[in-house]
């Protein structure tokens, strides 16, 4: 799958919801993203680059799109359903370095695309999915993307009627003549056929309904099919768009062109079902989400859409109010929290924006506002604890003050002496036990859970009996390695941090336990 004209078409939604068609017909489907940037992963990106890292259950730092596959597909992705240019050259330089191309110049193609093709193949070839689409990030015509394009257009060859490329492209409307033009699509497919890839499927992005003429228009210029020129209207939410496709088919062009059975008809009704509670809420909450990235939603992608699900699963219609962290002070704090019925604490890094993070804390634990904090947000929890209940001044965590009095946030013990930053955090899933009588147990009804972290510092269990014993519990324990995971104040109504991060696992047919109590809790508060 290529896009062109722009980017931000939406190739991941589109994607996923071919995918969750296909899939509920019945086949196994798997997405993967290939990023042709350098970097060997999104993990040392900046959130203003890229957005939100995803982080899969076997430890990956992947691409956003990731959290889609994961959120439409509910099945999870690994680290080889994200592959980038400097993963790519890596493993090739490495193999070089290694004699392996027993002497031969290395070139961009053959070992280049090879490799690509490696990356690619690999995902089927345990024989765990039938469908595997392999989303090529960008816009065609980038330099960047050209051994992409020119790898799958390889496979292609290769695999024959086994392989078929869709290609996403803008058809824009021009408010002033009242017209939607096709012309930028047709210079999209020209640009690929330039690098000898012959879409078989078009779905065109657009605003406004396309007119069979348009269609067949696209059609002829491009050499496609008019029935696989497929239109791809805006619509509302995303979770819409598996919908659109179905009725304009996509799935069964798809498999028609594969040479594959229909397969049952789409079983779409817990689906359908979730689409209704997101469209018909009962009642309305506005939560307060605290952070450093908000002017880029992006950034908190996983939790934004968890709020969605959880708010789904409750009826309700979950407003957030993106709160800058920088911005927030003594004099302005309840005037920038007013109307908030819940406050959400956001994971981040370094010392920007804390103050702001530590005065909303203590705002919601002091008022009864249910609170969630995640990652750094619960570590903000115990700071703010810290200093205000349990007065030890200037408590912070080693990674913003390295000379603190008090490192109620420590580094832990296996991070210490690392210095590479890329891949080297405490990532993927680990397993954590709960506490019977705490409120992370009531949500997830049961003791043994395991979620995926992303993160080098830790409660520092030292002052664990200081905290304990003036009312801020360790409900949730590593089993393993002993390291407190969940932090809860059993006399607030609901005030749960986590060091792990919730928000990579919900999804729309399972939307996660802490954010549906959350959200329950915040609902039950209002009232
Ligand atoms: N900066 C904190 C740490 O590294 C929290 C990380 C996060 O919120 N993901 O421990």
């Amino acid at each position: 799958m290529t896009g062109g004209v722009t980017s931000s078409l939406g190739k991941g939604i589109i994607a996923s919801s071919l995918a969750k068609l296909l899939q509920s017909r019945g086949y196994k489907v798997t997405i993967q993203k290939l990023d042709p940037y350098i970097n060997v992963d999104p993990g040392t990106l900046n959130p203003y680059e890229h957005g939100e890292c995803f982080v899969t259950e076997d430890g990956a730092e992947t691409d956003l799109d990731l959290g889609h596959y994961e959120r439409f597909l509910n099945t999870p992705t690994s680290q080889a359903n994200n592959v980038t240019t400097g993963r790519i050259y890596q493993s090739v330089i490495n193999k070089e370095r290694r004699g392996d191309y027993l002497g031969k110049t290395v070139q961009i193609i053959p070992h280049i695309t090879d490799e690509i093709k490696r990356y690619i193949k690999v995902l089927g070839s345990k024989k765990k999915f039938d469908v595997v689409i392999s989303e090529i990030g960008g816009t065609v015509g980038d330099i960047e993307s050209l051994p992409y394009v020119e790898a799958v257009r390889q496979l292609k060859w290769e695999m024959g009627e086994n392989a078929l490329f869709i290609h996403l492209t803008l058809v824009p409307y021009l408010s002033a003549s009242g017209e939607l033009k096709t012309k930028p699509t047709q210079h999209s497919v020209k640009m690929l056929l330039e690098n000898g890839v012959q879409p078989d499927v078009l779905v065109l992005r657009t605003e406004h309904k396309l007119t069979p003429d348009i269609k067949r228009k696209v059609a002829q210029f491009c050499n496609v099919e008019q029935e696989a020129v497929i239109e791809s209207i805006d619509v509302p939410t995303i979770y819409e768009v598996p919908i659109k496709m179905k009725e304009e088919q996509l799935d069964e062009i798809v498999l028609k062109k594969l040479g594959l059975p229909l397969g049952v008809s789409p079983q779409l009704e817990a689906w359908n079902d979730f689409l209704r509670r997101c469209k018909n809420p009962k009642q309305k909450i506005k939560i307060g989400l605290v952070g450093k990235y908000v002017e880029l939603h992006d950034a908190y992608k996983s939790i934004s859409e968890a709020l969605i699900h959880a708010g789904a699963a409750n009826e309700a219609d979950v407003e957030i109010s993106w709160i800058h962290s920088e911005r927030v002070n003594q004099e302005n704090l309840e005037r920038k929290l007013k109307g908030c019925d819940g406050i959400l604490v956001a994971p981040g890094f370094g010392h920007r924006g804390i103050e702001g993070k530590i005065l909303a804390t203590r705002y919601a634990r002091e008022n009864k506002i249910p609170f969630f904090g995640i990652c750094l947000g619960m570590q903000i929890a115990v700071i703010e604890f810290a200093q205000n209940v349990l007065n030890m001044c200037g408590a912070d965590s080693s990674e913003m003050n390295p000379s603190t009095k008090y490192p109620v946030i420590d580094l832990m013990e296996e991070q210490k002496g690392i210095i590479e930053k890329g891949g080297t955090m405490r990532l993927g899933a680990y397993a954590c036990q709960l506490k019977k009588d705490s409120k992370a147990f009531t949500a997830y009804n049961r003791g043994k859970i395991h979620e995926r972290h992303r993160h080098r510092y830790e409660f520092n269990d030292k002052y664990l009996k200081d905290f304990e014993s003036a009312g801020m519990k360790a409900v949730g324990i590593n089993p393993d390695t002993r390291l407190v995971e969940v932090m809860e104040i059993p006399e607030h109504p609901w005030f749960v941090g986590v060091q792990f991060h919730p928000e990579y696992s919900s999804t729309v047919l399972k939307p996660h336990p802490l954010f549906v109590a959350f959200v329950d809790a915040v609902l039950k508060n209002k009232k």
